[in-house]
């Protein structure tokens, strides 16, 4: 993830470099700790003079500041949304009712049930039904008024009774025949009849449950998707990975994953939860702050308009957490520019409490040993940061970014521990200095805010969904046509921990919010489990790749595809097949054969022995079949059975032929392809 530095940080950045003569230089670049750098930087009288009001009041993106709510704006999309309704528009109204939602004050809670209320309308019309019961829980328990609520009671009734849940749609019946008696504005007539029609369900309903012998209601379906799980057993230092994996380390190489045993393509190997993620500002109101999915039916934060949760799960999470905190800071975040590997540097320190930091920074720095936990910080701050290989700009320039963070920080309250109520002030960002009384506090938190921005370079990750094409009535989403989408960036303690290759054995989706990683090849007992940290030698040329992955992460790739200069796919040739040897006793040579060669018994050019290439060939002679099978099940969207076809042509591949040829690596192509389909996606 590539830094973005513009916004109003830029300048702030500029110009603290400008006034820093040689002594003040010199006096940084000689500190050697991170808590040092932060809180030199914060006793600059050119950070404490620093004025941030006019830039912010002239930055027009980035979300409103100071945060607030607004009850206008909020009538103005409900009464779009009633508009809606009038048209038979439910889909319409339905995005309005939300929109509404977002911008109703904490206080309105009459205003926010009624449009909850509303938005159990629309989606009752829509057919989804358990969202329906929802939303008229929500309204019921923000007090919604008394004489408007014969409506929601007959509502949810009648939702309970499609749903098939007769015991309580016959609470929900009884609520209604209650309700009416106060429902003042509704004339006597439909009073009446309502209550008649009630009354006349209940009796039914009653009958059908006797006759029934009173059976139970069938149990309300749970729409969010399982929690991905490993199918056997896990490592037991490091739950996340599969007992297929194990962490190794060499001085060189530093931590990395290789095979316990045979892997098989296809089978899973990690499952993890970021230790924090952070969603892009762009897709803060489509998609859920918590937990990155796309929210069609999204739930507001009550104090501010600018994110959405997808379940009440995700939205007490966030506030019980980071949440509170970040609320009223957010748009200066994204005013300033900043990356979103700044924001989750931030986020690694508002998840947690300041004790809890306190707790753990007098044995940071020992590694902690037992089990390796992804919700342990201490982890965190183990990984690779290469602090020792930084110049004195690079630390100059983060710790700038520091100081921004942590007066961020100061004003959210969090230096208190007690997230503001109040809004942010915009004169409270007359000075980027803190407030004295935080001392300690910024030398800690700060200092580990600098070594989380020099961790994430190396180590954050993003988290994508696809996002696919409306299907054309009658035919199935062809996810794996879909588009991967950048939208939030994460770090995962455990896959942190496995290394690159050029040709990588795994492949990573998203289920929610955690990452799952697949082998897409067969990978032998012993051999290193590696993950791909962007270029692919099938795509990109080795002089690039090697730049590439010097200039982000600092080292010179020896994967095998950059030692033995792989061929592009482009140019993999078509004119011979690359024979395993497999003579008595077999040697690691490749031995090339013509398509068009007569003999069968091949002389190996190392070992000298000879391969009998007929038993080889007899069992390759299918997988042309087997593919073309493979890639019918994916273009139907049975992602399920075209992995199994292409697992299948893989054994035969491994069976007899070396990489790289074009069809191993078209097969793997397609697994790859059925894989990402099967994780997180949107319609759009
Ligand atoms: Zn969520
Ligand atoms: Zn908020
Ligand atoms: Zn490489
Ligand atoms: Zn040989």
């Amino acid at each position: 993830m590539c830094a973005n530095y513009e916004g109003f940080f830029k300048k702030f950045h500029e110009t603290i470099d400008n006034c820093m003569d040689d002594v003040t230089r010199n006096n940084f670049a000689n500190l050697e700790t991170n808590s040092k750098r932060v809180a030199y930087l914060c006793s600059l009288p050119a950070i404490k003079s620093y004025d941030l009001r006019s830039d912010i009041e002239k930055s027009e993106t980035g979300g409103e500041f100071p945060v607030k709510k607004d009850l206008e704006k909020a009538r103005q999309l409900k009464d779009e949304g009633n508009k809606a309704v009038q048209k038979g528009d439910w889909a319409k109204a339905l995005q309005l009712y939300s929109q509404s939602m977002v911008f109703v004050p904490r206080k309105e809670t009459e205003e926010l049930s009624i449009l909850y209320a509303n938005r159990s309308a629309a989606l009752s019309h829509l057919e989804q039904y358990e969202e329906t019961l929802s939303d008229i829980k929500r309204c019921l328990s923000l007090g919604y008024p008394r004489h408007l609520r014969y409506k929601v009671y007959e509502r949810k009734a009648r939702t309970l009774l499609v749903l098939k849940r007769n015991q309580e749609a016959i609470t929900a019946f009884q609520n209604t025949i209650s309700a009416l008696d106060e429902a003042e504005s509704l004339n006597k007539e439909k009073r009446q009849k309502m209550r008649t029609d009630a009354k006349l369900m209940l009796e039914i309903l009653n009958k059908g449950l006797t006759l029934a012998g009173n059976p139970k209601d069938p149990e309300p379906l749970k729409k969010t998707p399982p929690k991905p799980k490993l199918p056997g057993k896990n490592n037991p230092q490091y739950p996340a990975a599969s007992e297929a994996i194990q962490i190794d380390f060499d001085e060189k190489k530093g931590r990395y994953a290789t095979a316990t045993r045979d892997i098989q393509a296809g089978e899973t190997l990690l499952i993890e939860r970021p230790f924090s993620g952070v969603l892009l500002g762009e897709y803060s109101r489509t998609h859920c702050q918590n937990c990155f999915i796309k929210c069609s039916i999204p739930l507001p934060c009550p104090n501010c308009p600018n994110v959405v949760f997808c379940s009440e799960k995700c939205s007490d999470t966030a506030q019980k957490t980071y949440h509170s905190y970040e609320c009223q800071i957010l748009p200066l975040l994204w005013k300033s520019g900043c990356s979103v590997t700044c924001h989750i540097a931030l986020r690694m320190i508002t998840q947690n409490r300041k004790e809890y930091f306190n707790e753990i920074s007098a044995n940071i720095d020992e590694k902690p040993t037992g089990v390796y936990k992804t919700s342990d910080y201490r982890n965190i701050y183990h990984l690779v940061a290469h602090e020792d290989e930084r110049t004195k700009q690079d630390f100059l320039h983060r710790s700038q970014m520091t100081v921004f963070l942590v007066k961020l920080l100061e004003i959210s309250g969090y230096f208190d521990g007690k997230p503001r109520e109040k809004p942010v002030e915009i004169d409270e960002l007359k000075s980027m200095g803190v407030d004295e009384k935080h001392n300690e506090a910024v030398a800690l938190i700060g200092g580990l805010v600098l070594k989380n921005l020099q961790i994430l370079q190396f180590n954050a990750h993003e988290v994508f969904e696809l996002q696919c094409p409306k299907p054309r009535v009658g035919k199935n989403i062809i996810k794996h046509n879909g588009k991967s989408v950048f939208l939030a960036g994460a770090i995962f303690p455990t896959l942190a921990l496995f290394n690159h290759s050029c040709d990588p054995s795994v492949v990573r989706y998203f289920c929610g919010p955690y990452i799952v990683v697949k082998a897409v090849k067969n990978i032998k007992k012993g051999e290193e489990v590696a993950e791909n940290y962007g270029p692919i030698f099938t795509t990109v040329p080795k002089e690039n790749r090697q730049a590439d992955l010097k200039e982000q992460y600092w080292f010179d790739c020896t994967c095998v595809p950059c030692q033995q200069n792989w061929p592009l796919y482009e140019e993999m040739t078509e004119n011979y097949m690359r024979f395993k040897c497999d003579s008595d006793r077999p040697c690691p040579n490749v031995v090339a054969v013509p398509y068009d060669c007569q003999e069968f018994m091949i002389k190996c050019g190392l070992c000298e022995q000879h391969t009998n290439i007929l038993k080889g060939l007899k069992s390759l002679q299918d997988t042309d079949m087997m593919y073309k099978l493979g890639r019918a099940a994916m273009e139907e969207g049975k992602y399920g059975e075209a992995i199994k076809k292409f697992v299948e042509i893989l054994k035969l591949y491994d069976a007899t032929l070396a990489p790289p040829y074009k069809s191993y690596y078209d097969c793997i192509q397609d697994m790859r392809r059925c894989m990402l389909a099967l994780g997180n996606y949107s319609i759009v």
